[in-house]
């Protein structure tokens, strides 16, 4: 955890509900979906399909995504390292907070950066991060380029965007790595739902 500036006025309020009561309460175990990848690699797509397979099964599952927390929490930040550090510490400690609850909480943001990534692990209780490495080479997400962005990144257009001018640092050790180009989204979602049930109970 950080070092809160107003450490010496502080003082952490422990909460009377245990994670296993709340386990027990909603039937699943809280964790973290944590996908990153390069943009267009997927994550949006798997993310949303994996939050409403999950819905369907009578579980709760809510998907945290990077453009739409740009809307909100993250507004005020851009695409410089510094901000991403930001936009990333950020989402994690609501991911945590998510999981925390309860909930099956679904990440898709590139977080190109590993020590960013592997912050937000530390903080998640131990089994409850599944990285997820949502894979597909540059080309193939170049070549998909669903809003366009590769294009205007090519261009100049776009600066610091990642896997063209700002760098991504795939997971050495992730949780699950699923390659998109090979893969149906069918198959990613059964990918995901397997590695699931192997979390550990509170
Ligand atoms: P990201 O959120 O990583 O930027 P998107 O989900 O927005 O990526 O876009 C990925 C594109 O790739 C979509 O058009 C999607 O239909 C396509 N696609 C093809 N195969 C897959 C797969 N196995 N998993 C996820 N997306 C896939």
């Amino acid at each position: 955890m950080n070092e809160p500036l107003s450490e010496k006025n502080i003082f952490w309020t422990p909460s009377k509900v245990s994670l296993e009561q709340r386990d027990r309460r909603s039937g699943q175990s809280g964790c973290v979906v944590w996908l990153t990848g390069l943009s267009a690699a997927g994550k949006s797509t798997i993310a949303t399909e994996l939050e409403s397979t999950l819905f369907k099964q009578g579980k709760l599952a809510y998907v945290l995504d990077g453009d739409n927390t740009r809307h909100g929490l993250c507004s005020d930040l851009g695409f410089s390292p510094e901000d991403r550090k930001e936009n990333i510490r950020r989402l994690g400690e609501v991911a945590k907070l998510f999981g925390d609850a309860g909930m099956i909480c679904i990440s898709a943001f590139i977080s190109p950066y590993r020590s960013d990534r592997d912050q937000v692990r530390q903080i998640v209780p131990p089994g409850k991060f599944i990285e997820v490495y949502v894979n597909a080479p540059l080309a193939v997400c170049e070549q998909r380029d669903p809003k366009g962005l590769y294009a205007r990144a090519r261009s100049g257009e776009i600066r610091q965007f990642t896997g063209v001018s700002a760098p991504y640092e795939p997971p050495l050790n992730p949780e699950l790595e699923l390659r998109t180009d090979t893969l149906t989204v069918p198959e990613c979602i059964a990918a995901i739902l397997e590695r699931l049930r192997k979390i550990p109970e509170a």
